[in-house]
């Protein structure tokens, strides 16, 4: 530390860092110890939300609150404001489907969630929820084709009235009820900051359709959407269900997602590399990560009901390329699956068990059922 430090400012540092310790805990993305501030709204933030509030510079001016000067007014601002107070200032009248990013989150959702709090204001102000509120919206959304993989614009509507999201070439192209919809960002899967996997299920198969739109509100917006539809939906289709109940099953991310190799029932058929998606109870498998449809879906019960996953494979029998086996036993048949590495084995264990421990729900016994007698 500087040796020619006055007496001001040596009382200066010290006042900083009684208010900056006094609040700081978390950020507002749930980052223990952020080391960043915005200076113009009061809030504490974590370096990569820094980065964030930086690019609405007209709203939200940052600095590190270790290496940057501090100057007696601002660090006054920051101890009257802080994080609880941004938070009923700004987070008024946020609908409860809205969804809430934290850290864990792509960037397009938490961007759009501080542009929508501060340079929007869209939790001050009923009417500027509409366009995922409404419980309509239409517009456009490149998708992506079947055939060569390249994105055509299609226009979408989603009707909570007639409860489905539609997309159109000219007619109806395809219609998705809403009560078996789900939507999650997947950028680096997709190759877009704005790229939104929107599955449904036909006959009780699951169906993908990738989709972006260059302006990250319209997605996030889209997204909410879908949300709100869903939220509706089970409000009325569940009545006794409590809002906390209902909001984790609004969307939902992958519990895990990546490359294996899989042999068929046999054992005999020789590995092959698949991608692998675990999706709540369903393990399903594409020959490429953004097929319409998965090549077969795997249905992943509880423990109670005969179903494990250990490592390795049984003897003599080899993966493909790669040596890291895992065994997934059902009640019909053993899956053998392999890992490139030992970490993935590992993760994709855990991913399962995850399932395997949470007993059964009375309406996954009917998704099991289905999954048995399937053709
Ligand atoms: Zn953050």
């Amino acid at each position: 530390m500087c040796l020619s430090l006055k007496k001001e400012d040596l009382e200066m540092l010290f006042k900083a860092l009684s208010v900056f310790c006094a609040h700081l805990h978390v950020s507002l993305c749930h980052v223990a110890d952020p080391e960043w501030a915005s200076y113009t709204l009061g809030v504490f933030v974590c370096l990569s939300c820094s980065g964030l509030h930086r690019n609405i510079a007209q709203i939200s001016k940052v600095k590190s609150i270790l290496l940057d000067p501090w100057s007696s007014t601002e660090v006054e601002f920051m101890d009257s404001v802080g994080n609880n107070a941004a938070k009923a200032k700004y987070e008024q009248i946020v609908p409860a489907f809205y969804y809430r990013p934290t850290h864990k989150d792509c960037i397009l959702l938490r961007e759009q969630w501080i542009r929508a709090k501060y340079e929007r204001k869209e939790f001050l102000c009923v009417e500027r929820q509409e366009p995922y509120s409404a419980g309509y919206r239409e517009g456009f959304l490149w998708k992506r084709g079947r055939d060569k993989g390249q994105y055509l614009s299609r226009k979408f509507i989603l009707s909570e009235r007639e409860g489905v999201l539609k997309y159109f070439n000219k007619e109806p192209k395809t219609i998705m009820r809403i009560n078996t919809l789900n939507a999650t960002f997947q950028p680096t899967k997709i190759g877009t900051a704005h790229g939104l996997q929107i599955t449904h299920l036909k006959d009780n198969s699951t169906r993908n359709i990738f989709v972006y739109q260059e302006d990250g509100k319209e997605m996030v917006d889209w997204f909410n959407a879908i949300r709100a539809a869903r939220f509706h939906y089970m409000q009325v289709a569940f009545p006794g269900a409590s809002t906390s109940e209902l909001l984790p099953k609004l969307t939902r991310n992958y519990i895990k997602e990546g490359y294996m190799e899989k042999t068929g029932p046999k054992h005999t058929e020789g590995f092959k590399k698949r991608w692998f998606t675990l999706d709540d109870r369903r393990l399903m498998y594409f020959k490429d990560p953004l097929d319409a449809y998965a090549r077969g879906e795997v249905f992943i019960g509880s423990r109670e009901n005969s179903y494990t996953t250990l490592p390795g494979l049984p003897p003599n029998i080899q993966g493909y390329h790669w040596q890291f086996g895992i065994t997934i036993v059902t009640p019909d048949r053993k899956f053998l699956l392999v890992c490139e590495t030992e970490e993935d084995q590992k993760d994709w264990i855990a991913a399962l068990q995850t399932v395997i421990n949470r007993p059964m729900l009375p309406q996954e016994y009917a998704v099991e059922a289905y999954f048995k007698h399937k053709p």
